[in-house]
């Protein structure tokens, strides 16, 4: 089966999406997909300043070729950012204004657009100008309100298109984000294959192998992404889309989203900023992606199976004693309080945490067979990373050694998910393992890196 018939595939168990377009010059077949979706329903263009340059200005010129009814452009300033105050003036501008929304852009744009449209309880049409990261088909907006990121339920676009010639010529580094958000899912699959083997979270076959099945290969050609190499591209965009049909299907991030998106919401919410802005979403997410992954290298490297059953359970944390834990990791304030939150939703009763173990116990040989397949190893992923032009070092992202071996810790916490991170608190080997990566023999030992 090629990549456009497993698409076609997944858009059928897709809940809100229901047409993909992926080619070079989508964007002036804009009106002709949009009239197939929406009928004579006039259309609102929403863009910024350069997605307008780059492909709003041949979208609007579309609609008028086709005599449809299109209103005024909406067009950002420079100063767009996904955030509560761009919502309400979008939400201001479409008010009053009869038309179907088309997002032409990337992330922001997107995120901006979904929550407005589905606010004013209209669908929308996305057209996509870079592979930057999983969220053009996925579930929810991710939008900065009162300080603090979040996601809010709003379903995903009812069509897409993806322009090869616009994603192509994206400025530098938003499709190596998109490549580094995708590399991610390799982890986020290792981590569903836990939570599964511990009987917390099943595997649900279908969802997984619309992420899985193929990402090996859509994430083969690290250079390709660099250069703007249209087959590169063009398994990228699918990637990414497949994984936000994933997470549709499952209504939840599951599918594409573990211990490495932890480490990037946690600087999320400590409002991390390096050279005087937020790394994007792909780079920080690459980043955790070779966390997570130094950690699991190091557990399979151990055996996990070595302290029995009951002497861990012994030397389990009460929820008293993780919650003054909390307090000495996080400075006092509203992530703290997050932390506490979920950490307590986490939290097993003893019969669960020993049911959770055994079975752990008792998979383990196998598992970490399995894991090994799923996972690539260190420093061939940080290859990759690089060669795709995505952030490979910590420093990169303004993330030093000392900070990151912290959020390790504090990553934990931030989400009741369960992950390598949990698997590293259950085993008991955790604190010697992260101990370890960052050794002089580490994966993190200072300087380890390649230049
Ligand atoms: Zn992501």
């Amino acid at each position: 089966m090629d990549d456009d018939l497993f698409i076609e595939r997944a858009l059928e168990s897709a809940t809100e999406t229901r047409f993909l377009l992926t080619a070079a010059g989508a964007r002036h077949d804009s009106a002709a997909v949009f009239e197939k979706q929406f009928g004579t329903a006039p259309a609102i263009v929403i863009t910024d300043e350069s997605t307008f340059a780059a492909a709003g200005r041949d979208v609007v010129d579309s609609f008028h070729r086709n005599g449809h009814p299109v209103a005024d452009p909406f067009v950002f300033g420079p100063d767009v950012y996904a955030e509560d105050r761009c919502v309400q003036q979008l939400q201001a501008a479409l008010t009053g204004v009869e038309g179907i929304p088309v997002a032409v852009g990337s992330g922001t744009i997107n995120d901006l657009t979904k929550l407005v449209a589905h606010r004013l309880n209209r669908p929308y049409l996305a057209v996509a100008t870079a592979a930057s990261m999983d969220g053009f088909t996925a579930y929810g907006a991710s939008i900065t309100d009162k300080g603090s990121k979040q996601t809010f339920d709003c379903p995903a676009p009812q069509a897409v298109l993806a322009d090869l010639e616009v994603i192509a010529a994206a400025p530098p580094g938003l499709n190596a984000s998109g490549y580094a958000d995708l590399i991610a899912k390799i982890a986020a699959g290792a981590d569903w294959m836990i939570a599964d083997a511990a009987g917390i979270e099943p595997i649900r076959p279908d969802v997984w192998a619309t992420v899985q099945s193929r990402l090996h290969h859509w994430v083969s050609s690290p250079a390709g992404i660099r250069n703007s190499d249209p087959t590169a591209l063009r398994s990228l965009v699918a990637g990414l889309m497949m994984s936000g049909f994933a997470m549709q299907a499952a209504r939840s991030s599951r599918p594409a989203s573990g211990a490495e998106h932890q480490f990037s919401h946690l600087w999320d919410m400590q409002h991390h900023t390096h050279n005087g802005v937020a790394p994007s979403h792909g780079f920080k997410v690459g980043i955790g992606t070779l966390a997570s992954i130094g950690l699991y290298d190091e557990l399979i490297r151990r055996d996990l199976t070595s302290r029995s059953v009951d002497d861990l359970m012994q030397r389990w944390p009460t929820a008293e004693q993780l919650e003054s834990k909390i307090r000495d990791l996080f400075e006092p304030g509203e992530l703290a309080e997050k932390a506490v939150e979920e950490t307590r939703a986490k939290y097993a009763s003893r019969s669960q945490l020993r049911e959770q173990m055994n079975r752990l116990h008792a998979a383990w040989p196998e598992l970490k067979q399995r894991l090994q397949q799923q996972l690539i190893p260190f420093s061939r992923l940080r290859d990759m990373l690089a060669e795709a032009g995505a952030a490979f070092e910590p420093e990169q992202i303004g993330i030093s050694r000392t900070r990151l071996r912290l959020s390790y810790e504090q990553a934990f916490y931030i989400r009741r998910r369960f992950t390598v991170l949990d698997l590293a608190m259950l085993s008991g080997e955790g604190e010697a393992a992260m101990d370890e990566l960052f050794s002089h023999t580490g994966c993190w030992a200072a300087g380890a890196g390649r230049s």
